[in-house]
């Protein structure tokens, strides 16, 4: 591993400001990670600036009736919060759903977001990479590929992103709080059309080693997630090579507001088929105002995945994303699943 070298400053303005007028330095939060990724000299910072001590590690309801999460709030006590469990089950769902026990412990709300691709050449420092090394190539698209993206990739990058947390914050809304450089700031983390647009994150397009739209030096503090009520009657599912300890095949997060036999509203968001946590806006746009049925939710599923470019390995993913799709939303508005899953 590369020498380093280790600041815990007063404030987070001597952490802005230290990470900002040095270019090799990064911020360590729970560091699970960030220090995997140093071991395997993947990433290389010369100066590490620990936020652990420094970040909100509170969850507290907002004014408008929603949860504001410190960016320092460890994945366990976010998943144990009796609010998050009972208003957005979705969430706690999600996080649960992710890494073990130990490692939740550790990692943190604005750590889990920034967690970099499981692409196994972007882990890999003796392969090119298009997103390690800009120009060097990417060799994923003839290589191995079955865990990589179908919707929102470029000729120059298909990785996914890992995170299942975000998943469910996409579907919820969530808006990240950011101080840096420039001020504080607020965004999104997904836009108003389906994917990323406008938001936290960034599709890879020619770029692929730029994943957000944060700035050097830029510090996540919080997630809000607003008042929703559909969010109540909501749900993770994840679809893994095993039971547990792994990263998602295909993953959904869904909130489904059902009345009358007709859908009020519908919150819907896929994970580990994309670059970013996809918000699944077409689908939404389909589902809203019809039939709570297992034909309208295999429509709405059509409507996503229309867009996607799967490559010879993944493609098994269109199938897999639609059947969960379906299936998820079936138990959330109560509805009997066809014998043949339509
Ligand atoms: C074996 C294993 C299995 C896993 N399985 C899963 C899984 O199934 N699902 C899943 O979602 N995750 C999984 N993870 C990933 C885990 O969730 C992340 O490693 C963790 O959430 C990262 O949080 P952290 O606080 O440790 O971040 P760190 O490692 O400290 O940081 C990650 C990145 O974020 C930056 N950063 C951290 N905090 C901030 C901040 N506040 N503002 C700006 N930048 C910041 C750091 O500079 C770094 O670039 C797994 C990890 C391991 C090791
Ligand atoms: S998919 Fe992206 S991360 Fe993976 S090898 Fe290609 S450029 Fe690198």
């Amino acid at each position: 591993m590369r020498p380093f070298g280790y600041l815990t400053p007063a404030d987070p303005a001597a952490a802005i400001a230290a990470v900002t007028g040095r270019p090799g330095a990064a911020f360590l939060a729970g560091g699970t990670n960030l220090v995997d990724l140093m071991k395997l000299g993947v990433a290389t910072p010369d100066l590490l600036v620990d936020v652990t001590g420094l970040l909100p590690d509170l969850i507290e309801p907002t004014a408008a009736g929603g949860l504001r999460i410190g960016a320092g709030v460890r994945n366990s006590d976010l998943a144990a919060d009796p609010r998050v469990r009972a208003r957005y089950p979705v969430l706690a769902r999600a996080v649960l759903a992710g890494a073990s026990g130990q490692l939740r412990n550790m990692a943190t709300v604005g750590g889990n977001l920034l967690q970099r691709t499981r692409c196994l050449y972007f882990q890999d420092v003796t392969k090119p990479c298009n997103k390690r090394v800009p120009g060097s190539g990417c060799p994923a698209r003839a290589g191995d590929h079955r865990n990589l993206a179908i919707l929102g990739g470029s000729p120059h990058c298909v990785a996914t992103h890992p995170s299942d947390m975000a998943v469910a914050l996409a579907a919820l809304d969530a808006v990240v709080h950011v101080e840096g450089p420039a001020g504080p700031r607020a965004l999104p983390i997904t836009g108003p059309i389906s994917g990323p647009l406008g938001g936290l994150y960034r599709l890879p397009g020619d770029e692929p080693d730029r994943e957000t739209t944060l700035e050097r030096g830029d510090l996540i503090t919080a997630v809000e997630i607003p008042p929703l009520a559909c969010a109540g009657n909501s749900a993770y599912r994840k679809v893994r090579d095993r039971a547990s300890y792994a990263f998602a095949v295909v993953s959904v997060a869904a909130a489904l507001d059902v009345d009358g036999g007709v859908v009020r509203d519908a919150r819907l968001a896929l994970g580990a088929v994309a670059p970013v946590p996809w918000r699944a806006r077409a689908a939404e746009r389909v589902l809203a105002g019809r039939p709570a049925t297992a034909e309208w939710f295999g429509r709405a599923a059509d409507a996503e995945l229309a867009a996607a470019a799967p490559l010879p390995d993944n493609a098994f993913k269109l199938t897999l994303a639609r059947n969960v799709i379906v299936r998820m939303l079936c138990e959330l508005a109560g509805t009997e699943l066809a014998r043949d899953g339509s």
